[in-house]
């Protein structure tokens, strides 16, 4: 039976670049998915900040367009921001890192599920593998985090999003806001001149398809529909444990599988990234995580989602005039969403009428 120091279970963005992290450090490391093919379905936007530039080389084939503005719309404002963002094809995204990995001497196991774990042994469909630690990186809906009973009561959004086929400004992306869909936003991203992702999530999933068809009609979104994609977002909870030591077994979550997502975006890669970056240390000495950094931030997501889900319509319309009219967007502009914390200090600072939403949260 193979002996591995670390077994990862899922080859995703997360997996493959944590292996890739400890491969090159020398450790002996498996990789396994189920799947036989990395990165589809695509259940994903792919609309990463300029962060990005810190974990991969942006100079790669998995970049499918450089955008430099957002377009920011309410009811019945509008405000436009330079904003440096890339949107990737998560197909070749995903088959870049773990190339990446395999480069570094990691050993993948594709179309090897985990089934569980018996002795130190991790069961998978088509084999069984020896080790000391194993890292979950499956995803939203990890049997790793099942098996382990780590995290309780997981809370997810579901999103939904149309791949449309129509003529777009490549360079702008679109985020809407609207009391018809306040627990989160809807999107429309140029991914070329004739293609564009457009869509939605949410916490009330029964009523997803019905917001999107909300958002599509309301905003006059036109286009031929070429592809539907549906995922789940995990919600962030600062109080979730990403480690268990059972016997002389570590256990760890990273990415999806571990509920490290922004809240108010959905977006899970960077934090992803970030999170492992800030735990190599305590990986490698086999200890608890520290994930100070990584869970502040979050943290900061986690609110302002939850006194987003209480504005109206005239507070998304305040906030976007005031930005437009007091010219505060250059400030705004240097600060994107990866850093919230000042962003959001600046905004609310800006619109002290939001403060009675606090003691809502
Ligand atoms: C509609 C939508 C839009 C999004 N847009 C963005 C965005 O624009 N920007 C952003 O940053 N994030 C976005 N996200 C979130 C992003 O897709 C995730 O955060 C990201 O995919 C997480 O990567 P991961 O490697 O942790 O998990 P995943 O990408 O889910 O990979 C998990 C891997 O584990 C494998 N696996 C699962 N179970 C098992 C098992 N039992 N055994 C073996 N293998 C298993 C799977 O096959 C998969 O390959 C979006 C999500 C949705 C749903």
């Amino acid at each position: 039976m193979k002996k591995f120091d670390y077994i990862i279970i899922g080859a995703g963005p997360s997996g493959s670049y944590l292996a890739e992290k400890l491969a090159s450090k020398g450790f002996n490391v498996g990789l396994c998915d189920k799947k036989k093919i990395i990165g589809k379905p695509l259940q994903c936007t792919g609309l990463l900040t300029k962060e990005l530039e810190k974990f991969v080389d942006v100079k790669e084939n998995f970049v499918k367009n450089v955008t430099n503005k957002v377009n920011l719309f309410s009811k019945n404002e509008s405000l436009s921001i330079k904003s440096k963002e890339y949107v990737v094809d998560r197909f070749k995204f995903d088959n870049y890192l773990l190339k990446k990995a395999k480069n570094s001497g990691v050993k993948i196991f594709l179309n090897n599920e985990f089934k569980g774990v018996k002795k130190n042994k991790v069961i998978l469909s088509n084999n069984t593998l020896k080790t000391k630690t194993l890292i979950g990186c499956d995803g939203p809906l990890s049997k790793v985090n099942k098996h382990f009973n780590i995290i309780k009561n997981m809370k997810y959004f579901l999103g939904k999003q149309y791949i449309i086929k129509n003529k777009t400004n490549i360079n702008n992306y679109k985020v809407y806001f609207d009391e018809k869909f306040k627990d989160f936003f809807a999107w429309s991203v140029p991914v070329t001149k004739k293609l564009s992702r457009v869509g939605i999530a949410s916490k009330e999933m029964n009523n997803v398809n019905n917001k999107l068809d909300y958002f599509i009609k309301s905003r006059k979104i036109k286009g031929k529909i070429i592809e539907t994609n549906a995922g789940l977002i995990p919600l962030f909870n600062p109080f979730n444990s990403n480690y268990k030591k059972i016997n002389d077994l570590n256990i760890y979550l990273f990415g999806d599988a571990s509920g490290l997502v922004k809240a108010t975006t959905g977006g899970g890669l960077i934090p992803a990234f970030k999170s492992i970056n800030e735990s190599m240390k305590n990986i490698i000495l086999n200890k608890k995580l520290n994930l100070f950094e990584s869970k502040k931030e979050l943290l900061i997501h986690l609110f302002v989602h939850k006194i987003m889900c209480k504005f109206k319509d005239n507070d998304y319309d305040s906030i976007l005039k005031d930005a437009n009219s007091r010219n505060i967007k250059t400030s705004i502009e240097n600060i994107n969403r990866d850093n919230l914390s000042k962003l959001a200090f600046k905004i609310f600072v800006r619109n002290p009428h939001l403060i009675k939403y606090f003691k809502m949260c």
